[in-house]
């Protein structure tokens, strides 16, 4: 059966891949290739037989798919024995245009290559992917899966900023919301936790990576998210600030004379736990708390402060709520940043167990007590298994099997 789907993730420098079996969520094997064009690349790829690591020159994204499918023919395992049904791409943007994977044809590359405007550095880099697949892999199905597409069920009330007419119409100015393949992916396994459809129930999902983003999911559809145009608003995350007020970019440019660009880049790369503590990795951040770091402290109580808002909004926006849940790097593995953000939430009917919730695990869970009305699970994020299902899913409806 050819259930395998080789997933692909195209950054500006990097190229990772995974071959993922789209029934189970397994992968065989899976890459990285890091330092495209620059002197010295590097190429990770772990398959059946263990893990392979080299460094050579990898002058363009050809050259690193190509390495990538050298691997498989040396380590592992065999892309002709097991029979690829699709190749699955993540792409960030996909405007108002995609709301559902698509099947990559000319006319898709020249939409998405309309979107580089709203996401310059990361669309590009997944056109680049596309483009290198449909050359080495021409009798696959390409499939885009985007990141936004999860949250194109936005209300009008939700996605709408308020701002001028031309700016939303002529420009596309307006929330688009990111992370969605994770969002869809936890949702749906808190629904499977809770043993019900996911129509059938309403869930917060907390995100928290190096980029960090929550979501509203009503009956199985995302109705508010904190990321917006860019993946600049929300949250606080490991680089980028989340929610500042609208007018600090112009009060910096008058007063410090710096350029949009400037300023777009602060926000973006030198601000968030990195601002706030000279330090975007949690673990370290965590430790430098440990130690009585002051900055660290501020840090940690910013991040879940507006985590906990974010919580009380979207559970006003959901009306009932039935599940919380948390999921990527600090949310899977930090129980403090949990806990903080969840405290004082009991009259929400949001009770955390505190065994559970320290307890370490790798599988999918819950940590709130049995009899709390709202369940809280941490459920690991599988963004490559949800791009899997999602390309086969739809190469399977057009074959009509
Ligand atoms: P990405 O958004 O790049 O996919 P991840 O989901 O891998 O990121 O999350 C990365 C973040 O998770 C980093 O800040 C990292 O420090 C944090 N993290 C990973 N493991 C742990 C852990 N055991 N405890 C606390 N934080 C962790």
């Amino acid at each position: 059966m050819n259930d395998h789907v080789l997933v692909i993730n195209a950054g500006s420098s990097s190229l990772k891949y995974s071959l993922v079996d789209a029934s189970t969520g397994k992968a065989p094997a899976a890459g990285l290739i890091e330092r495209i064009g620059e002197s010295q690349g590097r190429h990770i790829h772990r398959g059946p037989g263990g893990e392979a690591e080299h460094t050579a020159s990898i002058p363009t994204h050809e050259d690193a798919l190509r390495a990538a499918i050298d691997a498989f023919g040396t380590y592992g395992p065999s892309l002709a024995e097991v029979e690829i049904g699709a190749i699955g791409h993540r792409v960030v943007h996909g405007g108002s245009r995609f709301a559902a994977p698509t099947l990559v044809d000319d006319e898709v590359i020249a939409a998405v290559t309309d979107l580089v405007p709203l996401a310059p550095l990361h669309n590009p880099a997944n056109l680049e992917g596309i483009r290198v697949a449909r050359r080495l892999f021409p009798q696959l199905p390409q499939v885009a899966v985007f990141d936004t597409a999860f949250h194109q069920t936005l209300p009008p009330p939700a996605y709408t900023y308020a701002v001028p007419l031309s700016w939303r119409e002529e420009h596309g100015v307006r929330r688009y919301g990111f992370h969605g393949t994770s969002h869809a992916f936890v949702s749906q396994e808190a629904a499977r936790l809770l043993g019900r459809d996911a129509t059938n129930v309403n869930v917060i999902v907390l995100h928290l990576g190096n980029g960090c983003s929550a979501s509203a999911v009503e009956a199985g559809r995302s109705v508010e998210t904190s990321m917006g145009l860019t993946p600049l608003e929300g949250l606080v995350m490991g680089t980028r600030s989340g929610d500042i007020d609208p007018a600090v970019p112009a009060y910096l440019s008058r007063k410090l004379g710096l350029t949009a660009e400037e300023i777009e880049h602060d926000l973006n790369s030198a601000s968030g736990l990195k601002g706030l503590a000279g330090e975007n990795d949690f673990r370290e951040l965590a430790r430098l708390r440990a130690n009585g770091d002051e900055g660290a402290g501020l840090a940690f109580d910013v991040y879940c402060h507006r985590i906990r808002k974010y919580v009380g909004a979207y559970y006003a926006v959901l009306g009932t709520v039935d599940a919380v849940v948390f999921t990527a790097g600090v949310g899977e593995h930090s129980p403090e940043v949990r806990a903080a953000s969840l405290r004082g939430l009991e009259r929400l009917g949001i009770v955390l167990d505190n065994d559970r919730n320290v307890a370490r695990s790798t599988e999918a869970r819950r940590i709130s007590t049995d009899d709390s009305e709202v369940s809280v699970f941490v459920v690991p994020t599988n963004e490559e298994w949800q791009i899997a299902r999602e390309a086969l899913g739809l190469v399977r409806s057009r074959h009509g099997d």
